[in-house]
């Protein structure tokens, strides 16, 4: 399968995520999260304009899986979905609406609570896995795809069965080191305090399933 660059600036953000000495790399899920919500935002205010769309408020929830064994956390949701052109599009360059893309570069070696602050969006993900997986399928389209990135090398898009319109975000946990612990993010207590720290005002649900070893 042939993979695509990232655009040069992504990689540059992508480089510092993966080699991120930040302390709080818990905010990822903040960020996951926060895309998720936005997601079912949109479906929630296409469901209002649309009466082909029948709203069901149950039908809109954000849910959390870790699978200790397989060191994968995912987040999945309800959301509107992306078009392969809208994956490439979106999780191809820096972040938006992000306030990384204003920082200059000195800013982010001195002061790194930039992160914490403002968030970096979908690439602080990179800080706590070694690779990630996107699959997601649009409202109004047929065909959903998988995005799949193991960092800074690029990223493949390619079709993949999915049922429902929506999109989940798996991460490949990185393994511990010397100095970094990463086991956390895959148990359930701890998962449950980053998500009542950071997400406590996201409106839909959040469930959260952590399978027992
Ligand atoms: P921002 O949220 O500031 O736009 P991000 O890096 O967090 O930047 O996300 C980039 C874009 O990727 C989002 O604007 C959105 O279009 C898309 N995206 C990310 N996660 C999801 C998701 N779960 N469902 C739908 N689109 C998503
Ligand atoms: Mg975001």
């Amino acid at each position: 399968m042939i993979k695509k660059e990232f655009k040069a600036e992504s990689k540059r953000l992508l480089d510092l995520m993966i080699n991120s000495i930040y302390t709080h790399k818990e905010i990822f899920l903040r960020e996951l999260i926060s895309n998720s919500s936005d997601a079912i935002d949109k479906m929630y205010y296409r469901a209002l304009t649309d009466e082909n769309i029948t709203f069901n408020k149950d039908d809109y929830y954000i849910m959390i899986t870790a699978d200790r064994d397989n060191r994968t956390l995912s987040v999945l949701d309800t959301g509107i979905g992306m078009t392969k052109e809208e994956l490439e599009e979106n999780l191809g360059v820096i972040a938006k609406s992000g306030s990384f893309a204003f920082k200059k570069e000195n800013e982010l070696k001195d002061g790194f609570d930039i992160i914490g602050q403002f968030g970096v969006g979908f690439y602080s993900a990179f800080m706590v896995a070694e690779s990630v997986t996107v699959v997601t399928k649009a409202l109004g389209s047929d065909q959903a795809y998988k995005w799949e990135s193991e960092g800074a090398e690029g990223y493949t898009v390619e079709p993949v069965e999915k049922e429902s319109v929506g999109t989940e975000i798996i991460l490949k946990i990185k393994e511990n080191t010397e100095d970094e612990f990463y086991d956390e993010f895959l148990e359930e207590y701890r998962l449950g305090s980053i998500i009542k720290k950071y997400s406590d005002f996201i409106r839909y649900p959040i469930k959260m399933e952590v399978t027992k070893r």
